[in-house]
């Protein structure tokens, strides 16, 4: 599991449960770009935004707490 840290949410993403359905790309590509490493920017976007599009993962490969 990898996490990727915000002002108000730890960001969390098991790569074995992502089932690449991107929608984490096409809701955020700010955000959440497979061609940047890491590929987690959480700078980019609020963090309302962030957890709005992390509700959307279909395979909950892409978690959050908020802090
Ligand atoms: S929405 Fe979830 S399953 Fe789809 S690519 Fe993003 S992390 Fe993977």
């Amino acid at each position: 599991m990898k996490t990727y840290d915000s002002e108000d949410i730890i960001i969390y993403w098991k790569p074995n449960n992502c089932k690449h359905a991107a929608e984490c790309v096409k809701g955020l590509p700010s955000v959440f770009n497979t061609q940047k490493r890491p590929w987690v920017s959480p700078q980019n976007a609020t963090d309302e935004k962030i957890m709005e599009v992390i509700d959307l993962c279909p395979s909950r490969a892409l978690t959050y707490e908020q802090k």
